[in-house]
């Protein structure tokens, strides 16, 4: 059975954990940065992407998840992680691990709609799956060996670059797992 380790510094990491269970695969919470040796693949929840990277720096997780990257885990950073995954912020000098080739930019749904549900069409994962954004970012321009998933009001929110797949939206906060079932086989044929 593959492991999936969830970062567990902050954000809605049970709810990940009762997804990656869901789809019969064994979920690890990551508290601590020698753990990372015993999983197959990372997902990086939502949260508050500034305070992740403050625990992330408190607790020494930036180069070891980078050295996690270029050992080419599969890494599923869903809206403050996908931050996190990205090479660039709008706005901001630096990047947090800057490992996928993707700009984002912050809570870019406007404050009226700080939450709401979608409809989506994801390549490769469903037609109709319900996205719950919650102050969610979008992604504004990919690389060229990054792959569209899926878009809404015109606006990215979900690519994958090979290992890195990131999505705006919380697939973890429906009973719908198939988001993380499609990670989970990127880290099932990664591992083969
Ligand atoms: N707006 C948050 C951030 O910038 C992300 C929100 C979320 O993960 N639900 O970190």
């Amino acid at each position: 059975m593959v492991k999936i380790g969830v970062l567990g510094l902050q954000g809605a990491v049970r709810e990940h954990v009762r997804s990656i269970e869901a789809c019969d695969a064994e979920a690890v919470v990551i508290k601590k940065t020698e753990q990372l040796a015993h999983i197959d693949g990372l997902i990086i929840p939502g949260g508050e992407s500034t305070t992740m990277r403050r625990l992330m720096d408190k607790y020494g997780f930036i180069e070891p998840l980078k050295q996690f990257a270029r050992d080419g885990k599969p890494m599923f950073g869903t809206c403050a992680g996908l931050i996190i995954l990205a090479k660039k912020i709008v706005g901001y000098d630096e990047a947090h691990l800057g490992l996928m080739d993707i700009t984002v930019e912050r809570n870019s749904f406007g404050r009226q709609r700080e939450s709401f549900e979608a409809s989506l069409s994801i390549k490769g994962v469903a037609d109709d799956f319900i996205g719950v954004f919650i102050r969610a970012p979008h992604i504004v321009s990919v690389g060229s060996d990054v792959d569209v998933l899926a878009t809404y009001e015109d606006r990215i929110v979900a690519a994958r670059q090979g290992q890195f797949l990131g999505c705006s939206f919380h697939p973890e906060l429906t009973d719908d797992h198939r988001m993380t079932q499609y990670f989970i086989n990127m880290v099932k044929e990664t591992k083969v």
